[in-house]
């Protein structure tokens, strides 16, 4: 099919890597996809879902216009009625009444108006994201340890290091364009990679160790890892300087015993080793350490020894963690979680409430933090929540519980669905659906894992009757009563909202200052550029902490006391211990993958894989089916036979959801114990019995 017109430059919609894409519409209505060669994250490298982008558009599964109670229904009539019973339960019931339930796939813009509407004029902080699921954890271990939920370093210092360890990363298949580079580098500079994981992932395949760790043993591991550093007089004398903490936390990793994680001798000391001698060592982590109910301790566990050793926010070194979703930084900057506010403002320190309630005008701010996810659908459950709004998520299937969540979500009052798909396990349970535009057809930013601001820009028109997010959100804003403050024309005057904001923002110290943006026009906005934030001049670099300036009270970093903790103990009657995770070509719960055939191909239905002393015992043959149950869910999954699972710890994919595959969806097998401090459920540790189906 020959192209209609040129090139458009935008960003792939699937993971945190934030690939740059050239979309070319063509004549049949289609897209051509390659990638960008100019964008910085990839280079013109796309993975195969990337690649595979054209064939997801179209209008099939859509939803094309507005429901109310299953029947079709106008934008004004539909936009009235969200409005008016939002109102109403705030009026009867207060503003914690109601609540947004959001999503890391939304645009900056969306995620900002979202925010904007629930915590300055409902004024309630009820608003959370399914990057609670994907990243929570590693926020609050940087406010721990930093003062700021602030990523220290760049993708670059993948390739500049000398060793990169990759912990409960599946970085080749989950962040694949990411591995691609590191492969190349280390193909070209020897640099070692070290894989931490239970698994052996497809990631293992370029490890020159892997370390298949005890389930949960990873803050056993740094804490024997900051006491070898101390041990062997490694701590930085100047940088420590800056930190505050070391002795505590010595003290408590001395504690931690040798035989703790699971390794032999002899591998331990290897990776002693190799992390000890390289100056440039990148820790590279991500949902094996942040989807646990120790989440947050164990980011600490590895941000303390780049801060004993002052290997941070230089070429070539530091933490980094990579998150799941396109925007799941962009949400951060707007404060998409129900404890944050916009630009990495404190929802509990008043001289940000204030700042932002004067710069929004708002007439009432919420001023305390509102229920993390899982306690959010705990309050819909009891009716404490009686209006619930989900956005471009389907938590239905995706939510620890899953089946208690459906539940929840029945049972509650009044049910608002915004997605691009008609048929999901939550549009199903709508009260009212609104039809929203998808990846392709909408205008806004993206920022991904290194902090790069990129623009998602609109390359066909929209499906039936969608509307943007943003645009939806604004007009049941201005049906509440608050006109003026939800009356952008388009997304660039939300951006430019968002860039004056983060200047209050940045005079508050705070490092989020895109304010140089805060007059964009149109123009300029259609034809911006992928940047990376800071863009201020002493952090022109784009690193933060190698000067040892960190955004506590006291500008120090601080170390943390971490007492390893180990996941929820196996019984007789649940004996196995079962790990979740993604599949290479598929995305979420597969409303836009699963679009694409080639996409299929790969691996086309959910499986378990298992151990091969674990099968015999169960009596499990290959490509059988096997029943996992355990008290908050069943699934029956499809049985694969590997020793790249370790026995008594089987895997399962998180993508199929109860629509592909009536028992697929092991979001019903998640228990909803959570990170205490972060609220990230553990989503790695389902305790479970399996039998032959
Ligand atoms: Fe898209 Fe991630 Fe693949 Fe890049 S690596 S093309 S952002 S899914």
């Amino acid at each position: 099919m020959q192209p209609a017109t040129k090139p458009i430059r935008t960003t792939c919609p699937y993971c945190g890597v934030g690939c740059g894409v050239l979309a070319t519409p063509l004549a049949d209505g289609g897209l051509a996809i390659e990638g960008d060669p100019d964008h910085p994250a990839n280079k013109g490298r796309l993975c195969v879902k990337g690649a595979a982008l054209g064939e997801t558009v179209g209008l099939r599964g859509r939803l094309l216009d507005p429901h109310i109670h299953g029947r079709k229904a106008g934008w004004d009539k539909a936009l009235d009625l969200v409005a008016k019973r939002f109102g109403q339960t705030i009026a009867k019931h207060g503003p914690d009444s109601v609540a947004f339930y959001v999503s890391g796939q939304l645009l900056t813009e969306d995620y900002y108006v979202a925010n904007k509407l629930m915590k300055g004029f409902i004024g309630s902080a009820n608003i959370d994201t399914n990057s609670r699921l994907c990243m929570a954890s590693s926020v609050a271990g940087h406010k721990r340890a930093f003062g700021s939920d602030t990523v220290p370093g760049l993708y670059d210092d993948f390739e500049k290091a000398d060793t990169v360890v990759l912990v409960g990363s599946n970085l080749a298949w989950c962040h694949p364009v990411l591995y691609q580079r590191l492969a190349a580098a280390r193909q070209a500079r020897g640099i070692k990679v070290i894989v931490v994981d239970p698994r052996r992932t497809a990631t293992c395949d370029i490890a020159d160790l892997h370390l298949a760790l005890d389930p949960g043993a990873d803050a056993a591991l740094f804490n024997l890892l900051l006491a070898e550093i101390d041990q062997r007089g490694l701590i930085d004398a100047n940088f420590i300087r800056n930190v505050d903490g070391l002795p505590q936390a010595l003290s408590a990793a001395r504690e931690t015993p040798p035989f703790s994680t699971g390794l032999t001798h002899a591998d331990l000391i290897r990776f002693l080793d190799l992390w000890t001698r390289s100056e440039k060592v990148v820790t590279v982590y991500s949902q094996g350490i942040n989807q646990s109910d120790s989440g947050t301790d164990k980011v600490n566990a590895i941000l303390n020894c780049h801060l004993a050793t002052g290997r941070i926010g230089r070429p070539g070194m530091g933490p980094f963690s990579v998150t799941g979703q396109p925007n799941a930084m962009g949400g951060r900057e707007v404060g998409g979680l129900a404890n944050m506010l916009a630009c990495h403002l404190d929802i509990e320190n008043v001289d940000h409430r204030n700042a932002v309630q004067t710069f929004w005008n708002a007439p009432r701010m919420a001023d305390k933090p509102g229920p993390k996810a899982v306690d959010m659908f705990r309050a819909v459950e009891t009716g404490q929540i009686k209006a619930l709004w989900i956005i471009c998520t389907n938590p239905a299937a995706s939510m620890p519980e899953a089946d208690r969540v459906d539940r929840a979500i029945k049972g509650c009052d009044f049910v608002v669905v915004s997605d691009m798909i008609a048929d999901t396990d939550t549009t199903r349970l709508a009260h009212v659906l609104l039809p929203a535009t998808g990846w392709a057809e909408k205008d806004g930013t993206v920022t991904n894992s290194e902090r790069r601001i990129s623009r998602q820009r609109r390359t066909l028109p929209p499906a039936g009757q969608a509307r943007d997010d943003w645009r939806i959100l604004a007009q049941v804003g201005q049906r509440m009563g608050w006109r003026d403050a939800f009356s952008w024309n388009d997304p660039a005057q939300i951006f430019a909202e968002h860039a004056a904001l983060s200047g209050i923002a940045g005079r508050l110290g705070r490092d989020f200052d895109i304010s140089d943006h805060a007059e964009i026009t149109q123009g300029q906005y259609a034809a911006m550029q992928p940047f990376l934030w800071p863009q201020s001049a002493s952090r022109r670099g784009g690193r933060f902490f190698g000067d040892g300036a960190f955004h506590t009270p006291s500008g120090k970093a601080r170390m943390l006391p971490i007492t390893p903790r180990r996941p929820a103990t196996l019984s007789p009657e649940f004996p196995f211990r079962l790990n979740t995770g993604r599949v290479r070509d598929h995305w979420h719960t597969m409303t836009r993958t699963g679009l694409a055939p080639r996409l299929s191909r790969h691996i086309a239905e959910p499986f378990l894989e298992i151990h091969p002393r674990d099968a015999e015992k169960l009596g499990l043959a290959p490509a059988a089916l096997a029943e996992v149950t355990n008290p908050h869910g069943r699934a029956i999954l499809r049985v694969l036979i590997t020793d790249r699972v370790a026995p008594g710890q089987p895997f399962a994919p998180i993508h199929w959801t109860g629509e592909t595959a009536p028992t697929g969806r092991v979001g019903a097998l998640v228990p909803a114990s959570v990170d205490p401090l972060s609220g990230q459920p553990a989503s790695k540790s389902a305790t479970v019995a399996i039998r032959p189906f």
